[in-house]
């Protein structure tokens, strides 16, 4: 009996853009998804959003919307993103839905049933201005391990230490600003602790070598049980028989891998249960190396202990880097899809690049752009493309498009040979062997048509029959490695296929040539990347992407030319306290302040969304610049300035001023 496949992409956090780094995953997965069904294999390709959990509440929240609404808005811009970079999902679905309910409900219930769910009584922090127990993340405050400010609740991004939320010291809500109490508060656990010996087993089947080594740290070191809990308020599934208990977004995020399907067998008329838990089915989840922990310790122990098929695979890949940098969500160095395709760049080209560099191993992927615009013009547009461009014009003006049947061709037979080769490669997800492999060919067939010289043959009437037996064993060429292409650079494929007269490519139409078939007339299939595109798309995310050039020698601007104590008495400086921060719509570096300086109230628009997150700011004192000329900008008018320090390029931060305590709204600077 035949295998099905389901097949999954990490979910999309529903509070933000799709970047260039999600994209590479998906874009893994899309072409390893179309390589089967290419093959005949019957494959869903599930995906959904995931929309719950604190950080969700809180952004619709300062957005001044219900959650409900900013999740819908963020799938209309996901499911946008993701069909622009032709990413073939079968079902994307959302975590918010009745299917996720039944599902997780579900699982907790078999969970408990089997022993596996214990309560205790843990201690928290709980912010009292917000009435609400505080997530690691939204706790910010000094590293108890080197003393660096500013760290979350978590971890310390400066020394690497691990902590919890109570060891910070000085530690503040970064939801209100206010000094957290600690609390107690019972929450559920599952016993991950007894999952040791299941999952010592679990680990030999289908992990890449690194991430088995890392499954291997874990389990030596010891599993805790793992805290699946969180109190009200919070937006995700109410936990049965409580009043103000959720389960934690982490325990319903990868169920939706299976309610997206779910809902995909309810539309199409398919059993899901049979289908997940069947012998024939393979379960594979493509994911960052971020989240294997979640996916290699916690999901598949859930579905063990809970009576559901475990995962049959992880393939897990590393992060994307732009021109050699770490890209950072904090830090907004990042390139979001739609910033990629405003630029003007095809998503198609983006595709062909990443998988010519990606391979089976948990690595680094570098998008350097220079490499990207000579690659995807010398490979795709110079040497493949061209070979339909090379040989078509010939069979239009002499041969009315039809072909001769090519039936000893050497060239073929070397193309063709090398299909099994290929196919393991995609199997193994080792896209940059194939397409070096699938280049090579290319090379060749290009040395071919330097030898065969058509354009001399076409100039000699006895030469005809060599002329058309060369250009038909081009356009065979041609349709094979287009076929080899195609789970790559599926829109450029469809345009061969129209100029082919051909209605889908078949990996088993490598067994076949297409005799005296008639094509269509060629048409523009693809164009060069200019590098004004590039330009544009660096421009747009600027200072990000150049900040390694310039940062070394000159982060010290020159002082100003020097003023009188009457110049600076002309400045009227005012502490400010800021007493509302949302963020702007629409506006991708400001966020609104509402500025309190004793006499009056002030709209002031700061580009600093780069560096703040508003929540963090309300309540706090700063320093404004209280008589400079209002300025109308896009969003409304803002009533003077922020006082803020940076370097020139702003990459080491923004930084808002702030008085020492005792300060108060409206006192002079003098
Ligand atoms: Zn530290």
């Amino acid at each position: 009996m035949d295998k099905n496949l389901i097949v999954t992409c990490a979910l999309p956090y529903a509070n933000g853009d799709i970047h260039l780094g999600h994209m590479l995953e998906h874009i893994q997965a899309d072409i390893w998804v179309r390589f089967q069904k290419m093959q005949g294999k019957s494959c869903y390709f599930i995906c959904a959003d995931d929309t719950h959990g604190a950080p969700v509440m809180l952004k619709a929240e300062q957005l001044g919307i219900s959650p409900e609404t900013m999740i819908a808005r963020v799938y209309n811009e996901h499911t946008a993103d993701l069909k622009e970079f032709g990413i073939s999902y079968d079902n994307y679905y959302t975590t918010n839905s009745p299917e996720s309910k039944e599902l997780v409900y579900d699982i907790f219930k078999k969970l408990k049933d089997n022993n596996k769910i214990a309560t205790k009584v843990i201690n928290q922090l709980y912010d009292e201005t917000k009435e609400m127990f505080l997530p690691d993340r939204f706790v910010k405050g000094t590293c108890p391990k080197c003393k660096a400010i500013d760290q979350y609740g978590d971890n310390c991004e400066v020394c690497g230490a691990t902590y919890a939320p109570t060891e910070l010291i000085d530690a503040y809500s970064a939801v209100s600003g206010s000094k957290p109490v600690i609390r107690q508060s019972e929450h559920y656990f599952f016993k991950l602790s007894e999952c040791t010996e299941f999952l010592s087993e679990w680990i030999n089947s289908g992990l890449q070598s690194e991430a088995k080594n890392k499954m291997k740290e874990w389990l030596e070191s010891g599993l805790q049980d793992w805290d699946i809990s969180r109190d009200a308020p919070y937006f995700g599934f109410q936990i049965p028989e409580t009043d103000n208990k959720y389960f934690y977004v982490w325990l319903d995020a990868p169920v939706g891998y299976m309610s997206s399907l779910m809902n995909y067998c309810k539309n199409n008329n398919l059993d899901f249960y049979s289908l997940w838990n069947s012998d024939t089915t393979e379960i594979y989840h493509f994911l960052g190396k971020d989240i294997l922990y979640f996916h290699a310790l916690f999901w598949p122990s859930v579905l063990k202990n809970s009576g559901y098929k475990t995962p049959d695979g992880l393939f897990v890949h590393g992060f994307l880097t732009i021109n050699g940098q770490k890209m950072s969500k904090s830090r907004g160095t990042f390139i979001t899809a739609k910033q990629f395709v405003e630029s003007g760049l095809s998503t198609t080209y983006y595709r062909y690049y990443i998988a010519s560099k990606l391979g089976s191993k948990i690595e680094d992927i570098d998008f350097s752009l220079d490499d990207f615009v000579a690659r995807v013009n010398s490979e795709l547009v110079g040497k493949f493309i061209n070979i339909a461009s090379r040989s078509s014009g010939f069979l239009s003006k002499q041969f009315g498009n039809k072909l001769s049947n090519v039936t000893n061709s050497a060239l073929l037979s070397k193309i063709t040979a090398a299909q099994s080769v290929i196919a393991q490669h995609y199997q193994e997800r080792e896209y940059a062997k194939l397409i070096k492999i699938i280049m090579q060919l290319v090379n060749e067939i290009n040395i071919y048509v330097d030898e065969t010289k058509p354009w001399l043959l076409a100039r000699d009437e006895a030469k005809s029959s060599e002329l058309h037996e060369t250009c038909s064993t081009l356009i065979n060429a041609f349709r094979y490695i287009s076929i080899y292409l195609k789970p790559i650079v599926p829109e450029i494929v469809a345009q061969i296929e129209t100029f082919l007269n051909i209605k889908q490519l078949q990996w088993s139409d490598l067994d076949t040539n297409l005799g005296e078939h008639t094509i269509n007339n060629y048409t523009h299939l693809a164009t060069r990347i200019e590098q004004k595109m590039v330009d544009k798309l660096i421009e747009a995310n600027k200072p990000e992407i150049t900040e390694t050039t310039n940062a070394v020698t000159s982060q010290y601007e020159p002082i100003a030319p020097e003023i009188t104590i009457d110049d600076f008495s002309k400045l009227d400086l005012r502490v400010a306290k800021i007493v509302a921060a949302n963020h702007v719509e629409g506006a991708d570096k400001l966020i609104q302040l509402t500025l309190d300086i004793g006499i009056e109230q002030r709209n002031i628009f700061a580009g600093i969304k780069k560096a703040y997150d508003p929540a963090s700011l309300v309540g706090k004192h700063t320093v404004m610049i209280a008589n400079l000329a209002p300025r109308k900008m896009k969003f409304g008018i803002s009533q003077g300035m922020v006082l803020a320090a940076s370097f020139e390029d702003k990459d080491s931060g923004i930084y808002v001023l702030e008085p020492h305590d005792g300060a108060k709204p409206g006192m002079r600077i003098r």
